[in-house]
């Protein structure tokens, strides 16, 4: 493709403001690749449309998020465990049921030689510690709130104009544009990568309840006929619930009164984690798995929701993100030459497809398994959670995707720092 002649021809700003690595979207992910990047040489800049503290920020909202270890291990990489830890729950326990029927299957933590399969954060803890240290950052500049348009990628770089709520607008070009704007990329739409989507048709309602005993530190996943109810033990007592339904049945729970949801809570879910007392504020998510048809296309790579948007289930959307980013800053960081160059993209995308299959296909298929109302399917489902709880093998396999592996590990999610190789040629 040639070089446009000029990219903002007539515009006051007639020269661009040059950056190696612009990230578009500063939620969850987005903001750890920019911490991730940060103090290697690389000039970034991260451009997130809604404020870190608004109420409205829809990546750290009111939900919790379950962090395997692997994510810890970035987490302390990037600086910003020792914060996100004060307000974590270790996960010592995983018991999983199906509603009516005798399987079921524990996980004890200490069983595999581990203190805890992962820790409940909620999402305002993890994105307030992220922007924290992002502020300050070295080489990191922040543009929020503010959004991109006039996308154009050349040969060479990518131009855009970044835009603030105030009406300004800054011609910007870089040399790999990170999409990590969420399931409704608007970076992938632009870039021309299709996206494949599949509706559950479900609901997830989440709210944090208080319950009349302490937790134990174990998590609940209980299929029901309708869907799953998660119960995740919180810091200092209490859960963080998520349920899963039809949209019919969600508008009818939504509309209930807190006294009457949680007494439908409690009868769906049973009584193993106590009398549930008290409710904070319900809030609600459509269900959708969303796939990018590619992860990379010319200058341009999709990461976190961007690329993947999962079901719940398993706790694993924000993980398998997370390590999108760290592998990213760490082919970024290492990257001897043009840190946008089809090569290096080709590199990421390779490296992460074994990974993103993986966990799609794990999730997916818990999904279908036990939303299925097939009475032959029901009954495979509960010898299998007999033959889980009595299985080491099965156990050891799930309990090694709680801990978030699959495929090449990132340098990050193993405790390690990035190697940062020649910093002075990019
Ligand atoms: C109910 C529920 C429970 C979950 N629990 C877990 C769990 O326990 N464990 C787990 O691993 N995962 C969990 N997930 C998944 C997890 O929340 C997501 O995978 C994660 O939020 C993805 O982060 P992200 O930064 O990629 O995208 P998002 O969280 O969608 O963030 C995108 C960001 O981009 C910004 N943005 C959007 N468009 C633009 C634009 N044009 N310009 C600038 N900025 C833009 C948005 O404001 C936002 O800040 C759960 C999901 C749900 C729905």
């Amino acid at each position: 493709m040639p070089e446009p002649e000029s990219p903002t021809a007539g515009s006051p700003l007639a020269k661009p403001r040059d950056v190696d690595v612009a990230i578009v979207g500063g939620g969850l992910v987005g903001a750890s690749l920019a911490l991730g990047l940060s103090g290697t040489g690389v000039r970034v800049l991260l451009i997130e449309s809604v404020a870190p503290d608004s109420a409205a920020q829809p990546s750290f909202d009111e939900r919790t998020t379950a962090l395997g270890n692997a994510s810890r291990r970035i987490f302390q990489g990037l600086g910003v465990w020792d914060e996100v830890a004060r307000e974590a729950a270790a996960i010592r326990a995983i018991h999983v049921s199906d509603a009516g029927r005798f399987g079921f299957a524990r996980l004890k933590a200490a069983d595999h030689g581990i203190d805890a399969f992962g820790y409940v954060v909620p999402n305002r803890v993890i994105g307030t510690a992220l922007w924290r240290r992002l502020s300050g950052a070295s080489g990191v500049e922040v543009r929020v709130p503010a959004g991109i348009e006039d996308l154009e990628i050349t040969t060479e770089r990518a131009y855009f104009k970044v835009v603030t709520a105030a009406g300004a607008r800054e011609v910007t070009s870089a040399r790999l544009l990170v999409a990590a704007d969420g399931a409704h990329s608007a970076v992938r739409a632009a870039a021309g990568i299709e996206a494949a989507i599949e509706d559950y048709d479900q609901i997830a309602i989440t709210a944090a309840v208080a319950g009349d005993r302490a937790h134990d530190g174990i998590a609940y996943e209980r299929f029901t006929p309708t869907g799953p109810v998660a119960v995740l033990p919180l810091r200092g007592g209490g859960y963080g619930t998520i349920w899963s339904c039809t949209p019919q049945r969600a508008a009818e729970l939504l509309a209930l009164e807190d006294d009457a949801y949680l007494a439908e809570l409690q009868s769906r879910f049973g009584w193993r984690a106590g009398k549930f007392r008290r409710i904070g504020r319900r809030a609600s998510y459509p269900l959708k798995l969303t796939r990018a048809a590619a992860t990379v296309a010319h200058r341009t790579v999709l990461i976190g929701n961007a690329a993947q948007a999962l079901h719940p289930i398993a706790g694993q959307g924000f993980n398998l993100g997370l390590r999108d980013a760290a592998l990213l800053a760490e082919v970024i960081a290492g990257a001897t030459g043009d840190l946008g160059s089809a090569d290096l993209l080709r590199k990421f995308s390779d490296w992460r497809a074994a990974d993103r299959g993986g966990v799609v296909r794990f999730t997916d298929g818990l999904v279908r398994l036990f939303g299925s109302r097939m009475p032959g399917v029901s009954l495979l489902r509960n010898l299998g959670l007999l033959a889980f709880d009595l299985s080491p093998p099965a156990k050891r396999a799930l309990a090694r995707v709680s801990l978030g592996f699959g495929g090449p590990t990132p340098r990050l999610a193993r405790g390690l720092p990035l190697l940062n190789v020649f910093p002075s040629l990019k």
